[in-house]
């Protein structure tokens, strides 16, 4: 077999599902989204009215036709909808897919509407499900109340009308509603008569079923006696379905022994229930449910002791044994219910059952009765389908994209195909595990979904792949396709398998490649990371300028950064370097003027910060600096302090790396309280490839001074000047000693008044931090006043005041600043 290993670098993939606590920004995505869909399902029925007479009425827009086209394309779209209908309810395996069947519904539902006079009674706008055929042998029951369907809605404008119109019959705006899961199932009716299970029976056409009760007897979710109080007759609705991974078990048992294989759970559990000898079944069924029909003391009553739909789901059901859909949520604005449906949509992968969309309801059930039902569906809910539209394609090669923070993922490259008017020709196939797990290979025959904006993924393989793939056996030699590399396609750094994260909960594992440092796919972030706030804190260095130093290849790792000076600055010998440009001070037009004073003047400042940091790094933050994955700023402290040194922490931790996990070295790190396995792996993985080892060297090569976590600590007295003097206004404080002084830092007593701003200090930030130093924030200024913190556009009449009062000011910018790192920080004496 011939595996296609494709590297294309500096191009991570990233999905943007939405922005947490910003519901509008989820509806804007959502409203594009689903429009662009929506274009895409109608543009499969439209074609302008101009054609009309050259093109069959099947191919027309629903407009375009005259009342007798109207009504022969009903009819025809009738019959191919009944046809799908048998095949799907009936025979359990529909021919075309879901979307398709959608849009002929679809067709037919706006040629109904726009032409009554040509609509059919009772065609397929009012029909349920399928009338069951003779086939299975099953007896026939009639629903003492009918199954309804529900109605669908594809889109924001959809669901907007079927609030509106709910609003409407009620009176008045604001009606709650109930989000629960659409279940991907077939449904099934429970009837208890004093408490005892009856029987069960199959939706059918609504009106009559099919006897499943030796199907659903033991299936999970279903008791077979109710808990006293109970109504005396009631029935409870629910989805009969089968759980992912029972479906992929029995599934794989069944093409062992070389029998037909289901093509989706959903299949599988129709199929199920339609056996004659339930004993027959291998698919374990379970049944949530979602809905009641009679509940009370006659079929006819229909006073559930229940007064909303959330509290018979999260409640009554449970109570009584039920396993039911969960509540997502309720709600009263059509944003909520986006919100419930854009969450579930993201979950639809690692949901443990297949789910086509969510079902949005009306809470009170006083509400649902007075809006009752027209034949097909109730008028108080709408099922608002998730949508995915798919093909069948090659899948040529599997190329590996390395993205920021060195995860590897496998992408599909895929024969063009398209995909609701998109041409589809790259898949992500989600990570190594899935694509064994799906049996996955080089030049077999995929399905590809694309929904919405969500980037396309290979769902499976279909055809003949699908059916020979079920025959290898869960515990198969694995194909090279579905193993990860050994070393960056990138770098050329030795590649490892890590858990997600280092929490126990860690869902999964990632690949990973191990050349933080150096991979050109990651030194951007790990560049930034290097320089923020609570690693090297190098003001000057943020994202824009160090985008355009990395592109230009000046900074290419942390280590450069340090040589820019030699390397640009006034005595490198350029008379205007070319790079100050980089630093720029911009003119109102954005224009960067080269050789100005104020060009230079950013670029020295910059040098300066720099320089600040390289005179001396507190021991933790230089650890978290490195960005080794899962080593925060709490671990970086942990580890500061066990090894006080840089080098003895990089001498313990490439130890362990060379002796592996079995040393004693390895053991020695797992020993340190609150460094676990998963993070001492991520320890031993950065510093066993060289190239992290020798950027490190690399860095302090070029002067920067890690201070030992003790040396760090102690108070400034006995340590050198830290890197950024602390300024005060007063300059004849400087000559006297200081009243307060404390290293990270204790400054139990004094009175601080803030005035003023830090950027991207809040005001609370600020108070906190003083008050954390065991200092006292005041807000009135006097002569008891310890010091004024001085921000930028303090109040010229309480800094007058404070000179006045002999009260000592402080430059608040840096102050706080050394207060955030755990530097220490004095106060001058009051000038009496
Ligand atoms: P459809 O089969 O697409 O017409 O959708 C209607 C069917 O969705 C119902 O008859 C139920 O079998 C099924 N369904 C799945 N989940 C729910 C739910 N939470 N509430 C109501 N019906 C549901």
């Amino acid at each position: 077999m011939i595996r296609s290993l494709q590297i294309q670098s500096h191009v991570p993939t990233r999905v943007v599902v939405g922005v947490p606590g910003r519901p509008d920004r989820r509806l804007t995505v959502n409203r594009a989204r689903t429009e662009r869909y929506d274009r895409a399902r109608t543009s499969l029925a439209a074609t302008s009215s101009e054609d009309a007479r050259e093109i069959p009425s099947s191919t027309r827009a629903p407009d375009s036709l005259t009342v007798d086209e109207a009504r022969r394309e009903l009819e025809r779209l009738n019959e191919e909808l009944a046809h799908h209908d048998r095949s799907y309810y009936n025979d359990g395996e529909g021919v075309i897919s879901d979307s398709e069947y959608d849009s002929l519904r679809a067709r037919y539902l706006a040629i109904e509407r726009l032409h009554p006079s040509a609509a059919r009674a009772l065609g397929a706008s009012a029909r349920v499900g399928a009338t069951p055929d003779d086939q299975s042998g099953l007896e026939k029951i009639a629903h003492a109340t009918p199954m309804r369907s529900l109605g669908n809605a594809f889109d924001i404008a959809q669901v907007e009308a079927f609030v509106n119109r709910v609003e409407k019959a009620h009176g008045e705006i604001g009606v709650e509603l109930c989000a629960e899961p659409k279940v991907d199932g077939a449904s099934a009716s429970l009837r208890y008569e004093n408490g005892v299970l009856a029987y069960a029976a199959s939706r059918g056409d609504g009106e009559m079923g099919e006897d499943v009760t030796r199907h659903l007897v033991s299936a999970r979710g279903v008791p077979t006696r109710l808990k006293a109080p109970y109504p005396a007759v009631l029935e409870i609705r629910g989805e009969v379905h089968v759980a992912e991974e029972d479906f992929r078990r029995v599934n794989a048992e069944r093409a062992a022994t070389g029998v037909r294989v289901f093509k989706n759970a959903r299949n599988a559990a129709a199929g199920a229930m339609r056996l004659l000898n339930a004993e027959d079944n291998q698919m374990p069924l379970r049944f949530l449910a979602y809905g009641w029909g009679a509940a009370g003391e006659t079929d006819a009553d229909a006073n559930a002791p229940w007064v909303t739909q959330s509290e018979f789901l999260s409640s009554f059901l449970p109570s009584q044994g039920f396993d039911a859909v969960p509540v997502l949520g309720v709600t009263s604005t059509v944003e909520g219910l986006m919100e419930t449906y854009e969450a579930l949509e993201i979950a639809r992968p690692s949901m443990p059952y297949e789910i086509d969309g969510v079902v949005y309801k009306v809470n009170s059930v006083a509400l649902q009765q007075t809006l009752g039902a027209d034949a097909r569906q109730p008028r108080w809910a709408i099922a608002h389908k998730f949508t995915a539209m798919s093909a069948v394609t090659t899948l040529r090669a599997i190329e590996i994209q390395v993205g920021r923070t060195g995860a590897l993922t496998p992408v599909g490259l895929l024969d063009p195909v398209d995909i609701g008017g998109a041409c589809i020709q790259r898949a992500t196939l989600h990570n190594f595990d899935e694509i064994g797990r799906k049996r996955l290979k080089v030049g077999a025959q995929v399905m590809v979904e694309r929904a919405g904006d969500v980037i396309p993924r290979v769902v499976s393989l279909a055809g003949e792949d699908l059916a020979e793939a079920a025959a290898y056996p869960e515990d198969a030699l694995p194909l090279p396709e579905w193993l990860p590399p050994s070393k960056c396609p990138d770098c050329g750094a030795s590649v490892v398998r890590a858990p997600l994260s280092a929490s126990k909960n860690a869902m999964g594992t990632i690949v990973r490649c191990t050349g933080g440092l150096k991979c050109p796919s990651q030194s951007m972030e790990r560049l930034l990371h290097f320089c923020s706030r609570d690693a090297l804190d190098i003001r000057g260095l943020a994202r824009a300028t160090l985008e355009t130093l990395h592109r230009e290849g000046v900074v290419k790792t942390p280590a450069d950064i340090f040589t820019l000076e030699r390397r640009f600055g006034p005595d490198s010998g350029e008379t205007v370097p070319t790079w100050w440009r980089y630093t720029g001070v911009k003119n109102s037009k954005g224009e960067v003027k080269e050789g100005s004073d104020g060009l230079k003047a950013s670029a020295v400042k910059l040098f300066q910060a720099i320089e600040l940091r390289r005179r001396g790094v507190p021991l933790h933050r230089f650890i978290y600096a490195l960005g080794i994955p899962n080593i925060g700023a709490h671990t970086a402290k942990v580890l500061a302090t066990h090894y006080v040194s840089l080098d003895a922490f990089r001498k313990a931790s490439m130890a362990a790396a060379k002796g592996g996990s079995t040393s004693l070295a390895y053991g020695a790190l797992t020993h340190i309280d609150g460094v676990g396995p998963v993070l001492a792996q991520s320890l031993v993985d950065f510093w066993g490839e060289p190239a992290n080892a020798s950027i490190v060297s690399e860095i302090i090569a070029n002067g920067v001074v890690v201070l030992d976590a003790a040396e760090s600590s102690k108070p400034s007295s006995t340590r050198q000047p830290p890197a950024a003097p602390l300024s005060s206004a007063t300059s004849a404080a400087s000559t006297k000693p200081a009243e307060y002084s404390a290293p990270g830092a204790n400054l139990t007593g004094a009175k601080i008044l803030f005035t003023g701003t830090v950027d991207g200090y809040p005001r609370e930030t600020v108070h906190r931090l003083i008050e954390s130093a065991s200092a006292e924030v005041v807000s009135s200024l006097s002569s008891k006043t310890t010091c004024v913190l001085a921000g930028s556009g303090a109040g010229p009449a309480k800094l007058a005041k404070a000179s006045a009062l002999g009260v000592p000011i402080i430059d608040a910018a840096d102050f706080i600043l050394a207060l955030d790192r755990g530097e220490p920080v004095s106060i001058p004496p009051r000038q009496d």
